[in-house]
Order: structure tokens, then sequence, then C-alpha cells
């Protein structure tokens, strides 16, 4: 059987067992997913100079015709040189290729090469050592560059690909319609890959790098528009525009942003829509996104409706409790808090007043919507910190009980066009400003040889009434010199810290313990927690003031954008110290941006920047499938357009089974592995 681009690998002339294995570990099983395997750069033949211009140790492309080729030499066990002389018609180089006789052996003497690589000699004689090359007949003068694997030489891949691609020739296919190309400028697929690895020009590279773009960006948010549309249309839980809340903002202690009023106006309309509600709460820590949600449930309560408040955490829900009923119980609006650690008996008292309404609010883990906790009318569903639940986890949310009003809130801001793609399934709403009177959290990026410096500082701020945190990457020593909570609180107790009340907080502690250690601290009884990220999520103690974070380079921006909206929270000034000997030029550019920003959502699209979307997809964060070819730079360009795109195209055929949109639709079920969609 002659090979076609769904063949296995193995058919492509020159992938046997060995070689098929290797694609096998870069996912690639057919000639159809080579065809996928995006270069990640190019190399540009087209750039060469003259011998006489190339500087010592300079990478460089020279254009040489081989005048002699000499015998291959073993030097010793293992190394195998080989030497050419080369000319490029005006001055002499040497040729220097290192244990790849097969390489040489590809050399003809009086061909003429480009040739890529290093050049050393000064002025008397050149070099130029293991260079890549490629024919001066060549037609193709931009060659594609791909993440490789140990084994899988570039010359053999670019080999391979040019088979896909006359594979691909042979049984051409289109996955967009032509009135979608045309109206968004997209060139045909084939054309597209041919020029997304073998591009004339530059020019025509980006243009299939678009499109092929596009397609990857599109097949995601069609995924996600047919989840939402599939979710139920309506909703028995309507409310009544002309629910009285005045007595809600006069108990307040505070009067809302226009950020947070605005965010109530959008979510009462969607609560007396009669569909249910599918929002992102989305703000910066501190931006007071829980008074946000407890005029919701107030709203809810008023209208004989019940809600349900989920955290990841119990020291997160235990901390929602206090805080939506300090803000509702004034109002005669009755709140409960239920988790595993809840006693026995009294789960029993809760649930039963869940059953028979006698309860209008529950705050817990994710325990509350589990099948055995029945309600009378729960009818809106908050969960905090989103970014913990991922869209499989929404999506069977959206499946449960009597379409309940959902409203999600997360502290990780993200970009517009980020968002469109992460919870294209939801609507969102975004609170952009903090409230007045926060002074920002100074930030400083200090090495090690600062720290007796920063506790001293710490020491000055605790001597004046404040408390602070202390962050380690780790919770117990282990083999690499990161620091860990338990000897470092052990340490910092006979030293730094000697004669001020310090406890250790992390992951691995038993709840009730958390619960009491985080209790002690939010009273004041404690000075210092030391601890790892458990901090992370939502604490919140005004009277934090500074924060010592170790192993700085252990965090990425958005991580330490959420360790320190723990500080900071409260009248008085606070400050972050960063500690790290990490010299890496990625850390460093964090730890600037950092120092020099609090707008989350700054920070989180300079993290886009920096990481590229591959980490924001990652399926354990948010279950979607990862984007292999659409970068950071993609995704900023092409989001608002490839969603109108989508959107359009559901409009028109909302099951995409017009015959026009049979491909399109197949890939996106393949690309959510049928998991979402189907
Ligand atoms: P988020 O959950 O968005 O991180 P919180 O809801 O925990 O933020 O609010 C942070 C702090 O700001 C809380 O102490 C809260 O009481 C306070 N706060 C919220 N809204 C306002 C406001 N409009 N004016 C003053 N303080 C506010
Ligand atoms: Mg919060």
């Amino acid at each position: 059987m002659a090979a076609n681009l769904f063949s296995e690998i193995e058919y492509l002339k020159g992938v046997g067992k060995a070689k098929g294995e290797k694609y096998r570990k870069l996912s690639i099983t057919s000639p159809y997913d080579l065809l996928y395997h995006i270069p990640r750069d190019y190399m540009d033949f087209r750039t060469h100079i003259p011998v006489a211009q190339a500087e010592n140790e300079e990478y460089c492309v020279l254009k040489l015709t081989i005048t002699k080729k000499l015998p291959p030499k073993a030097i010793r066990k293992g190394l195998v040189i080989c030497h050419a002389a080369a000319t490029d018609g005006i001055d002499d180089i040497l040729v220097v290729v290192y244990n790849n006789v097969y390489a040489f052996h590809a050399l003809k003497e009086f061909g003429t090469y480009y040739m890529y690589g290093k050049v050393t000699g000064g002025f008397t004689r050149k070099e130029i050592h293991s260079p890549v090359y490629i024919s001066a007949e060549s037609p193709v003068l931009i060659q594609p560059v791909y993440k490789l694997t140990q084994g899988l030489p570039i010359n053999t891949v670019r080999a391979n690909m040019k088979q896909a691609l006359s594979l691909l020739e042979e049984m051409p296919f289109e996955t967009l319609p032509e009135y979608i190309r045309e109206k968004y400028e997209l060139p045909e697929l084939v054309w597209s890959l041919k020029n997304i690895h073998f591009p004339e020009t530059n020019n025509a590279a980006e243009i299939a790098r678009r499109r092929i773009a596009f397609e990857e960006l599109l097949k995601l948010q069609l995924g996600m528009l047919m989840l939402k549309i599939r979710k139920k249309k309506t909703t028995s839980y309507i409310m009544d525009k002309s629910t009285d809340m005045s007595d809600f903002y006069s108990a307040l202690p505070f009067q809302l942003t226009e950020g947070q009023a605005h965010a109530v106006d959008e979510i009462i309309a969607d609560l007396c829509s009669g569909s249910p509600m599918n929002r992102l709460l989305q703000g910066d820590v501190g931006s007071g996104k829980t008074a946000v949600a407890a005029a919701a449930c107030c709203f809810a309560a008023k209208n004989g409706i019940q809600s349900a408040v989920m955290a990841p955490t119990e020291i997160l829900a235990s901390q929602h409790y206090k805080t939506f009923n300090s803000f509702l119980e004034p109002l005669g609006i009755r709140v409960a808090l239920l988790t595993g650690s809840t006693p026995a008996k009294q789960k029993a008292e809760i649930r039963e007043k869940l059953q028979t309404g006698e309860i209008d609010l529950v705050a817990g883990t994710h325990a509350i919507i589990q099948k055995d906790v029945e309600y009378k009318a729960l009818g809106l569903v908050i969960t905090d910190e989103q970014h913990r639940f991922g869209v499989s986890q929404r999506a069977a949310l959206a499946e449960k009980g009597d379409s309940p009003h959902r409203l999600i809130m997360s502290a990780t801001p993200i970009p517009r066009t980020l968002a469109l793609n992460i919870f294209g399934d939801l609507d969102v709403t975004s609170i952009r400003q903090l409230p007045k009177g926060r002074s920002p959290v100074k930030t400083y990026a200090v090495t090690g040889k600062k720290r007796d410096g920063a506790f001293s500082f710490l020491r000055a701020r605790l001597d004046e009434g404040r408390q602070a945190y202390v962050v380690c990457p780790m919770i117990e020593d282990s083999e690499s010199e990161l620091f860990a909570v338990k000897s470092y609180a052990e340490n910092a107790e006979k030293t730094t810290l000697k004669g001020y009340t310090t406890a250790l907080l992390h992951g691995r502690m038993k709840a009730a313990e958390k619960e009491e250690v985080m209790g002690k601290f939010s009273r004041g009884e404690l000075q210092v927690l030391i601890c790892t990220t458990v901090v992370e999520v939502g604490v919140d103690v005004p009277n934090a003031a500074v924060m010592i974070i170790e192993n700085a380079e252990r965090f990425g921006l958005s991580q330490l954008h959420q360790l320190r909206g723990r500080v900071g929270r409260g009248q008085y000034e606070s400050t972050c110290i960063l500690i790290t000997d990490n010299k890496n030029e990625d850390c460093i550019q964090r730890m600037k941006i950092i120092s020099a920003t609090t707008d989350g959502f700054k920070i989180a699209q300079e993290d886009l920047n920096m990481r590229g979307p591959g980490d924001f997809f990652g399926s354990a964060q948010h279950g979607l499938p990862p984007l292999k070819i659409a970068s950071a730079y993609d995704i900023s360009m092409l989001s608002e357009e490839v969603r109108r795109c989508a959107e359009e195209l559901l409009r028109d055929d909302p099951t995409l089974d017009k015959p026009e949109h049979k491909a399109i639709k197949m890939d996106t079920l393949k690309f959510f592995n049928k998991e979402v969609v189907s």
C-alpha cells in the first residue's frame, strides 16, 4: 500500500523503527502530524556574507565552493575530524566537521553551498566549524528549524517534511470554507503548510503562520462556544429587578467602587434575565470581589433563593463564611459553613436546614454541591479562585441541578484576548480598580547578601505592631538548595526572628491545624507566618504589611503577584522583598516586572509574553487542549477576530452540520478529544 498522509510515520523514506520511535516521542505518529510540527524558527541562508567579513567566533552564513576534500582523520576513539578546503571566490576557508562523516560525505568537491556555522581565525587561516548547509542550487533559502529530539537530526526532519508535503499535494484538503477564508484573508491550507515549512519569503511564512494559528484558535473558540450553547437556555430562578437592596448598601462598611457597582449591576441583570448566568468575575487581589458576591447572594436571598459559595480550601471557605456572615447576618440572612471538618452532628443539622430552606447561604469546599447535599432552592452557585477549576469541571457543574446561576471569581486577572480563549464559555466582568486609599505594595528584589537587612526591616515593622509573611518554596529539606519552611522556621526562631511569635503553615498540615494557625494569625496572636504558597489563595489579614519571599526565582510572575496580594490589604504601607541569587535572564526580567508594577492585568500580559501560551493553557489548570501553534503574539493579535468568526459560524449553523462545515467540526472534536463538545 502506498503511503498517504494518515499512514504510520514509518511509511516515510528513511524512517525506520528507531526514528519512528523518536517521532512518537514528539507525539508525531503520521505524516499528517508531522505537517503540524511547526518550525520554531528559520535559518535564513539569504543573508550570506563574504569570508573576509566573518569575525572570529561569529555565527554566520557563507556561500562556499568546496575545492578539496581531505580524508577523515580519527584523532582518538570517539573523535573523527574531517576537513575540506573551500573558497568564496576571493578568500579561502577551511570547513571542519566533527564526528559526522555522513554529513561530510554528502559534500561534493566543486559543489557550492550555503553554510551556517561558527567561524574562527583571524587574518591567517579561517575555519568554519560543523556548519549546517544546503546546496546553493536549492530554491528555498529559508530553512525551517524544528524542535528536535536526540537521534532525529534536522536534515532528516526536513527531508521527511518534504515527503509529507508531497503526500499532502496528492490528497489536498481544506478545513475552512471558502467564504471564511475570503472574509478573514486566510490562504489555503495546502499553501499555508508548504510555506510555513519552506517559505520563499519571510512574508510567506508569516501569512502561512497566521492562517494556521487562526485555525487552531478557531477550533478552541468553536469548542468553547458549542459548550456554551449546549447549556440549558432557561432557568426557573428568575429574580425580581425591583428588589430593594438599600439595607445591604447602608450596612456595608464602605462604599462600592465604580468597578464593583458595575459588576453588581451586570450580575443582577443576569439574575433577572431568565437564562442561567455564567459569568466570570475577574479582578486583582484586593479589588473587592467578595463584596460583589455578597451583594449577589443578598439579592438572591431576598428573592427566596439559596446560594452556595465554594472555595478550593477550607481556610478560604471559613474566611468566606466569616466575611459573608458579617455583611449579611445583620440583614437577617442565614449563613452557614460546611466543610470536611464540620462535626457530624452539626453537618446533619446544616443539611436539614438547607433542605427546608432555613439557611440562605452556605459556604464551603466543593463538598457542598455533592449529590447527598439537598437544597430547597439552590439558585446561585459561586466558585472562588476559579483557576483551580478547569473547563471540564465547569462543564460538569453546568450540567448539575436545575440550571442555577453561576458566578466564578478569579483573582488571576488575564488579558481579554486570553480570557476569550480560556473562558470562552463564559461572560466576563473585570474589576480594574482597587478601593481608594490603598497604596501599592512596594516591591524590591535583592540577593541573599541583603537578607539580614531585609529581616531587620521586617523586625522594625513588627515592632510597630504589623504582621508579616515569610514564604519558602519547599516544605521539607531536599537535595535541592531551595529553602524549606520546616528547617527555615526552626532556624529563624533561634536567629532572625528570635523573641517574636512565629508559626509554620504548609499544605501537608491537617486542615484543623492550618485552621488554628490561620485563626491565630488573623486575630493577631502570631506575628510572623512562615509558610509555603498555601497563603496564596485568598487569605485576608489587613494588618500584615511585610512579605519576604525566598527563592523568588521559583515562582512565576502571576504567582508572585498573587502572593504579594496577601499584604497591602489594609491601611498600612506594605512591602514585599523578593530574595534570589539567580542570575538567569528570565528571572531578572521577572523580578524587574514585578517590582515595577502592581497592575495584575499588565503582569498577566507580561507573563503571557514571557512564558508563551503553553503554560496558561496547561491542561492541569484549565483543562483546555494544548495550543501547539498559536503564540502569545498570535493570541493577542487574532483572538478577537477568531471569536467573531466562531460566533458567525455558529449563528449560521449551530451544530456545524452543513457540508462546508464538516471538516472544521471534525477537527474541533478531535482537538478537544471529544470530551467537551460531543
Ligand atoms: P478580593 O477577593 O477581590 O481579593 P476582597 O473582597 O477580599 O478582595 O477585598 C479586599 C479588602 O478590601 C477587604 O478587606 C474588603 O473589606 C475591602 N474592600 C472591598 N471593597 C471595598 C471598598 N469599596 N472600599 C473599601 N474597602 C473595600
Ligand atoms: Mg478573594
